[in-house]
């Protein structure tokens, strides 16, 4: 694989800042929002596309075939930056629990011109992306998640390097992420291990079961480590990352109650939080900042910040009835 000359669809570096006051958590919580990465639809999804996207481009693909959740917000973003770059996307989707942000996001990618092919559940989506894909495709894996994708998140480790060096956060002891298809904790691994930095991740796992764990995270950091020149092994990556499963609940998309206690305390601070991703992960970020008041903890902020609202305007107002069932009411909501 020859060098991926990435494509420019963020703004950098994104902001690094203490989360609240000092003594609001017990010990020293520290945040790197990825809110806004892009303009018109931020997130962690930005920087993974930005390798994915190019690379898809540099085979000539007029099309990318992906797949996702009912609600994705992966989905969503690859279909408006696919389309900024001159590709269409198709996506396989299975159910998840509604929501209204879950349907929102659905509408705006159908919006932004998404082909959906709902299947009624995740075990029937490699079958579904076999038919679905044909000659001029180009297949991304759930959330972008190919070593290709982490390496987005290698650099943006590499930018948070140069943060700490320039004195704006300190060097944390350790780096709080969203484990969900597991891209994003792997390049985050993959960076710590390449810029030298003694943080070790803490990947909240949110998705349980759509990834092989933590082995599918050791295989992804090894490939970004080695595509970005260097070289790591297993081992090593392994002693550098903890697989954190107490904040799941009732599996992906389900809210917990320790969860929407994390969004209150969350919101009192300034920052917005999703009951699927970044809900979790921040209740675990605040247990390890208070559990360890002596260590910098920092929590890595992937949801987009930026409204919905202008994506919907070109949106249809209710979601056709073939895709409805891609999001059923639930009412479980177990901690
Ligand atoms: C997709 C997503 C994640 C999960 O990232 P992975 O790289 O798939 O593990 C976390 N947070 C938010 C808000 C997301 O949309």
């Amino acid at each position: 694989m020859g060098v991926i000359q990435p494509l420019q669809l963020g703004r950098y570096p994104t902001p690094v800042r203490r989360c609240g006051p000092a003594d609001a958590h017990g010990g020293e919580l520290w945040i790197k929002d990825d809110g806004g990465t892009a303009p018109i639809y931020g997130g962690n999804k930005v920087r993974k596309l930005e390798y994915v996207l190019a690379a898809a481009r540099a085979r000539g693909a007029r099309r990318i075939v992906t797949v996702g959740a009912g609600g994705s917000h992966h989905v969503l973003a690859t279909t408006l930056y696919a389309r900024a770059t001159g590709m269409a996307t198709a996506a396989v989707l299975w159910p998840q629990p509604w929501s209204t942000h879950a349907e929102e996001t659905l509408r705006a990618a159908l919006g932004a011109g998404l082909e959906p092919f709902a299947v009624g559940s995740r075990a029937a989506a490699p079958f579904a992306v076999a038919c679905v894909l044909s000659r001029g495709d180009y297949f991304v894996p759930p959330g972008g998640s190919s070593r290709t994708g982490a390496l987005g998140y290698l650099a943006a480790v590499r930018e948070l390097a140069q943060q700490i060096r320039s004195r704006e956060a300190p060097e944390p002891d350790a780096i709080v992420v969203p484990f969900g298809s597991g891209g994003t904790a792997a390049g985050i691994l993959a960076g710590v291990v390449r810029e030298g930095l003694k943080s070790r991740v803490l990947a909240v796992d949110v998705a349980i079961g759509w990834a092989a764990g933590v082995a599918l995270v050791l295989a992804l950091a090894r490939g970004a480590v080695r595509a970005d020149g260097g070289a790591a092994t297993v081992r090593l990556l392994a002693r550098r990352i903890t697989v954190e499963r107490r904040y799941l609940g009732a599996g992906y998309g389900y809210p917990t109650t320790v969860g929407t206690r994390a969004t209150e305390h969350a919101r009192a601070l300034g920052l917005s939080l999703d009951p699927t991703y970044t809900a979790k992960t921040f209740a675990a970020a605040l247990d390890l900042a208070r559990q360890s008041p002596e260590q910098v903890v920092l929590y890595w902020h992937t949801l987009s910040t930026r409204p919905l609202e202008p994506l919907l305007a070109d949106a249809p107002s209710a979601l056709p009835l073939a895709l409805a069932r891609l999001l059923p009411v639930v009412t479980t909501a177990r901690s």
